[in-house]
């Protein structure tokens, strides 16, 4: 069940002060808006999972940052705190942005090609990365943002109501609202709709293998093949990135994996042909590999875009891997978006933005030479 929260009154007035001075706005599209409230604040408590006591304090034990906390302390990720020795977490039904997008838009290109996922976010992250688009939201906690009130069960309801195939968690990191994910994911599944996790797969592997037995596809960031550039480009490490990868691949999630090339960051091609090699060799030859764009944001506002020569050139060193679907991200009107048969090369799914125009995959194979194209198609 949930809790709503202690000295309400109090905490309210020091969140309305917050939002103000954080100036957080999200914007969530016309029919969702007018289908559920954002309230002025929403903040639910609830028991979270995974949590230990420890001789230190309690550990959460959901992503590798294990943090141990003491009474009234707040987790590095934002959104969990320890009160009478127990652990809770505070992004629970009230997220901060809804919207209805193209599963495109994740990206997700061989799930359910041109529907519309139910795509919701609340505060908090549990990396700290300097290129972060979405920082207004991943940087903060959910007593500063204005939030929506929307259990889990208003979440499936309203999928349905805007009918999505899907419902996304996404935007900031939703391996930090794990409990409201994972209980809005439990009832979709129930109602036929598909569940979706666009995450930087920092997350230890127990909680993981329960999330797969709910998640249908996953679209993970892969941010860098360097353990230093990892740590100092987004706060994480890589290895609990690589074995989660290997989770959502043993236990049949859909995954697709995005690489985004920051320069002067991850722009090394050695660097980034180790990481093709390491996905050729531990079986995620028919993982679809998205190499995006990076654009000038947040603390990175000093670099220039990722130029389009080296994405071409990345995206022929992981097809010299043997990697079957390989893209090109957040380059407007490139032949790199669409989809080619891995056999006789026919375009089997045209994009334009996330538009599909083409579609020529028929019962999961190239419509052509009958090649069959990994993914879920229907
Ligand atoms: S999910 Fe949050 S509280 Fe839990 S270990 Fe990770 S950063 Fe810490």
């Amino acid at each position: 069940m949930t809790d709503k929260n202690f000295d309400i009154s109090k905490r309210n007035f020091v969140k309305k002060c917050l939002a103000l001075s954080a100036g957080v706005v999200t914007m969530p599209c016309h029919r969702v808006m007018n289908s559920i409230i954002m309230e002025e604040q929403v903040l639910y408590w609830k028991v979270a999972m995974f949590q230990e006591e420890t001789p230190r304090g309690i550990m959460c034990r959901i992503c590798p940052n294990e943090c141990v906390l003491k009474e009234g302390e707040i987790s590095d990720c934002r959104n969990r705190i320890v009160r009478k020795s127990k652990l809770y977490t505070m992004a629970y039904g009230n997220p901060c942005s809804v919207n209805v997008d193209p599963v495109e838009k994740k990206p997700l290109y061989h799930f359910f090609p041109g529907s519309r996922a139910y795509s919701i976010a609340t505060a908090g992250c549990n990396m700290v990365c300097l290129n972060c688009q979405n920082w207004a939201i991943s940087q903060t906690s959910p007593d500063k943002t204005r939030n929506f009130n929307l259990p889990p069960e208003k979440v499936v309801e309203e999928s349905i109501n805007n009918n999505c195939r899907s419902i996304a968690y996404t935007y900031s990191e939703p391996v930090t609202f794990y409990e409201y994910a994972y209980e809005t994911a439990v009832i979709a599944k129930k109602s036929g709709i598909k569940n979706i996790f666009k995450s930087n797969g920092y997350i230890n592997p127990e909680p993981l293998k329960k999330l797969c037995t709910v998640i249908d596809a996953a679209n993970i960031d892969l941010k860098s093949f360097n353990d230093n550039t990892y740590l100092r480009l987004a706060g994480g490490k890589l290895q609990p990135v690589l074995d989660a990868l290997k989770i959502y691949k043993e236990m049949g999630v859909w995954l697709e994996i995005t690489n985004l090339i920051v320069p002067t960051w991850t722009d090394n091609t050695d660097e980034i042909g180790l990481m093709c090699k390491w996905l050729s060799e531990n079986g995620f030859k028919d993982t679809p590999l998205h190499f995006s764009r990076f654009y000038p944001t947040y603390k990175l506002e000093q670099l220039p875009p990722t130029s389009v020569e080296l994405l071409r050139t990345a995206s022929k060193i992981a097809e010299g891997e043997g990697l079957k679907y390989v893209y090109i991200g957040n380059v407007p009107g490139n032949e790199m978006a669409d989809t080619r048969c891995p056999n006789c090369g026919t375009t089997v799914i045209a994009r334009q933005g996330y538009r599909i125009t083409t579609n020529n995959i028929k019962d999961g194979r190239c419509i052509k030479c009958n090649t069959i194209i990994e993914g879920v198609w229907s």
